[in-house]
């Protein structure tokens, strides 16, 4: 009898915790109350900000807030069409471009947003950088940290609420916090997600982008100049040296004709 009871447990505590991924209908673990997860990400964000210098004027600066205006108008639109605004609210989107020379960008809990200056010449164009917010602010409303951070706390605090955690272990807590949202010592786009989740960042990421009025088909350009830069090679030379990599070019390239059906020019 005992031996039966554990699978059930188990079994409600899925069923109650998880939800399913906008477009791709994956489901996918989700404890975190958003609630909880927007402040500590708006005061990571905040101090953040605080350290870097961050870019205020200028035509870079400006572009960045452009291109990600549209893909959240855009991902408020996919949402409201859906019946999922709920999972947005909170939100309070922000973009920023701070001067750093890492190859690099990320779209934090509840739509707070950083560019690089050292990925803009791997973007090259607005439709380059439309590419890149596509596929962060994707991570982001998928609930891809919260998803991480939910399977930190059943693997690592044995299935605590955040709130128990926090105040049982508040230390181990906020450094699973900055792991599980990418705000470690590396993050966003270098360092990935796990491959399921990067699949559906790039998904969604095109269909966001295209209805932002980007043209998907770029995103294939940026990843292969991506994939280049971290192995010291040009393609096609990479592809056939690392096979997951050139998956992913090939995974892209076959999520474009569904993303160019929502693809309306600007
Ligand atoms: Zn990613």
């Amino acid at each position: 009898m005992k031996h039966s009871i554990l699978p059930l447990i188990l079994l409600s505590f899925f069923t109650f915790s998880c939800q399913t991924v906008p477009i791709t209908g994956r489901e996918q673990l989700s404890f975190v109350p958003a609630s909880q997860i927007l402040p500590m990400s708006f005061d990571q964000y905040s101090e953040f900000l605080s350290k870097h210098t961050v870019v205020e004027q200028g035509e870079q600066a400006e572009m960045v807030k452009r291109v990600g205006t549209r893909i959240e108008h855009a991902v408020e639109r996919y949402f409201s069409d859906h019946g999922l605004s709920s999972r947005l609210s909170g939100y309070k989107w922000e973009y920023h471009l701070v001067e750093d020379k890492q190859v690099n960008a990320w779209c934090m809990p509840g739509g707070k947003v950083v560019v690089y200056s050292g990925i803009l010449p791997l973007t090259k164009d607005e439709n380059g950088l439309g590419v890149v917010l596509g596929h962060e602010i994707a991570h982001a409303v998928a609930n891809h940290g919260g998803e991480r951070m939910s399977q930190a706390l059943l693997v690592e605090m044995g299935g605590l609420t955040l709130d128990a955690a926090l105040s049982q272990k508040p230390k181990q807590t906020n450094d699973l916090f900055l792991a599980a949202y990418g705000l470690g010592a590396q993050v966003g786009v270098l360092l990935p997600y796990s491959r399921v989740q990067e699949s559906e960042a790039d998904h969604l990421g095109l269909i966001f982008m295209a209805m932002a009025g980007y043209d998907p088909h770029g995103a294939v350009g940026f990843w292969e100049r991506m994939i280049a830069l971290q192995h010291g090679k040009a393609p096609p030379e990479f592809l056939s040296d690392h096979p997951a990599d050139a998956r992913r070019i090939e995974n892209v390239r076959q999520f474009l004709p569904e993303a160019m059906t929502y693809y309306r020019p600007q």
